[in-house]
């Protein structure tokens, strides 16, 4: 390096400190990789209580740039990349683990139709292609009492990838979105922060969706929303796998103590339309008061019951979704953190209830939890429209219509399944929220009340949003329109393109 050379990269050094950015420097070359230290931080403050930090102002590089950007990669976000990047726009779609597929995969909750008994009307679109590439590539495994399919959880990380690979959308993993960037002067989103193993970066977007189940985004972004009183929310379940069950015994076993839907009933009050109390249902319940009056597992474990799904002919019992935890918010980390660890073991309590009392579990053993605990409720935004236990019960109408979803209601004491051929339509408004624009907010922190959450929160729902959020964010960068003023003729019309049933 000659003088001048050592005088610009000390000028760049200094210029980079002032800013805030940490560059690393290297230090010295070896055949190992060369030696590097970063600059360290600024010194911040602490507050006078030592209750808050006031960080320094930083400079943050930009990791990438694109016009419809989708946070989360559950069922919505899935949906709405695919939907976006097939309606023309460059999208990303960034999920801070390291796989797609969001409850399906890091939860293994296998059951994305289970409710579709005979007289189910379909709405079409992403989340029905998505069960059938599964079932195709080989990656699923016929519910135990209807048509529908359990996806393998951890087949479907392919399945996801595929899609989204063969789409076209750009993927980014292992990120987390922990704030947000306006316009200047602006209601008007431009991008998120992000966190990662590469720092804290930024990445810019024309269009943000919000699909990350518990409406991070849009709160970041000072959004309206709600969340139900912790007394009422549902629960949060430790999903586990089993192996080494007989298959055949266990069957046997269901087949001469048939559980249905009034079985539900026994442990927790429930509102059903009648016809549900006759259907089968992959349900184990009494087994658990058995093993606590054999003092197998705690007389406290009173959380204990619910669904099995898929049996595999290797042995395997996935999808346990039979040990719950109640009383917890998922936005705050120390009830995470306290549910996690108890969920693992009320899920163990659940194996050994099952191998004590259980036919054909005799000689199970753990195969593994699922990576992380499942989540049913959080944040709900308020929306242009909020839907209401009214619209979800009694077919509504919209006429911003972004697709249909069957009658099919699961949660806060109601369960009703969709034999009827009865289906609602679900309203771009519920997407929509008021103080923040080119925002929307897809999957299960839709706008609604409790009993139209027990709706949308199912993962079929959670597509439908999240494809019609996906269309909106494209058409409207297309149109050159915010998505609060976005055309809904032009959405409706890209949708019906993309096979979306929407009336
Ligand atoms: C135990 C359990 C059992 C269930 N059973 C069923 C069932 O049988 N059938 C059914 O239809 N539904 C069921 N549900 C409901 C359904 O699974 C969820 O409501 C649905 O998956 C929600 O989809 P989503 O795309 O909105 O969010 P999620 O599936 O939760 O996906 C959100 C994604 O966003 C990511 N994310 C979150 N925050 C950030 C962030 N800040 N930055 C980056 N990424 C982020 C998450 O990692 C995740 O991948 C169940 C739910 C649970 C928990």
């Amino acid at each position: 390096m000659n003088d001048e050379e050592k005088y610009i990269a000390r000028a760049e050094r200094m210029i980079t400190r002032w800013s805030g950015q940490r560059m690393p420097v290297t230090r010295k070359h070896t055949d190992e990789g060369d030696v590097l230290r970063h600059s360290p931080p600024a010194t911040g403050e602490l507050d006078a209580d030592k209750h808050f930090y006031v960080e320094p102002p930083r400079a943050l590089p930009v990791l990438a740039t694109c016009e419809v950007l989708v946070v989360g990669a559950g069922p919505a976000g899935l949906s709405a990349a695919l939907a976006a990047k097939r309606a023309g726009a460059d999208t990303i779609l960034l999920e801070r683990f390291g796989c797609f597929g969001g409850v399906i995969t890091t939860v293994g909750m296998e059951t994305l139709a289970w409710y579709r008994y005979e007289g189910t009307v379909e709405g079409e679109g992403i989340g029905v292609e998505m069960e059938r590439l599964a079932a195709q590539m080989g990656g699923a495994i016929k519910w135990p009492y209807n048509d529908s399919e359990c996806l393998d959880a951890d087949f479907f990380k392919v399945v996801a990838d595929r899609l989204i690979t063969e789409a076209g959308v750009r993927p980014i993993l292992h990120c987390m979105a922990v704030d947000v960037i306006f316009e200047a002067d602006s209601n008007r989103l431009k991008g998120i922060i992000t966190e990662s193993k590469s720092g804290r970066q930024v990445v810019l977007a024309k269009r943000v969706i919000d699909c990350t189940g518990d409406a991070d985004i849009a709160h970041l972004a000072g959004a309206s929303y709600r969340k139900t009183p912790k007394d009422k929310m549902l629960g949060m379940t430790t999903v586990f796998n089993a192996s080494g069950v007989n298959k055949q015994k266990f069957l046997q076993y269901t087949e001469e103590k048939p559980a249905t839907y009034a079985d539900w009933s026994r442990t927790w009050a429930q509102e059903t339309t009648g016809k549900e109390n006759e259907l089968r249902s992959p349900y184990l319940d009494q087994e658990f008061d058995t093993a606590r009056e054999l003092g197998v597992i705690p007389a406290n474990s009173t959380n204990l019951g619910g669904s099995w799904s898929a049996l595999s002919d290797a042995g395997e019992a996935t999808n346990l979704n039979l040990a719950h935890m109640y009383g917890y918010d998922a936005t705050d980390v120390m009830d995470l953190t306290a549910a996690e660890m108890q969920g693992r073991q009320e899920a163990l309590h659940a194996l050994m209830a099952l191998k004590k009392v259980v036919p054909g579990f005799e000689d199970a053993k753990l195969r593994n939890f699922g990576m992380t605990l499942g989540v049913r409720d959080s944040r709900k935004i308020i929306g242009r429209y909020n839907l209401t236990s009214d619209d979800v019960r009694n077919q509504a109408k919209f006429e911003d219509s972004i697709g249909i979803f069957p009658e099919f209601i699961d949660g806060y004491n109601v369960l009703i399944l969709p034999t009827t051929g009865r289906y609602f339509e679900v309203p771009y408004g519920c997407m929509v929220p008021l103080e923040v624009d080119n925002l929307l907010v897809a999957g299960r922190c839709v706008a609604g009340d409790m009993v139209s959450h027990a709706a949308m929160r199912n993962m079929m729902a959670c597509t439908v949003t999240g494809q019609g959020a996906g269309v909106a964010a494209a058409v409207s960068v297309q149109q050159g329109t915010t998505t609060a003023e976005v055309s809904l003729d032009a959405v409706q019309a890209e949708l019906q393109k993309q096979g979306v049933r929407l009336h």
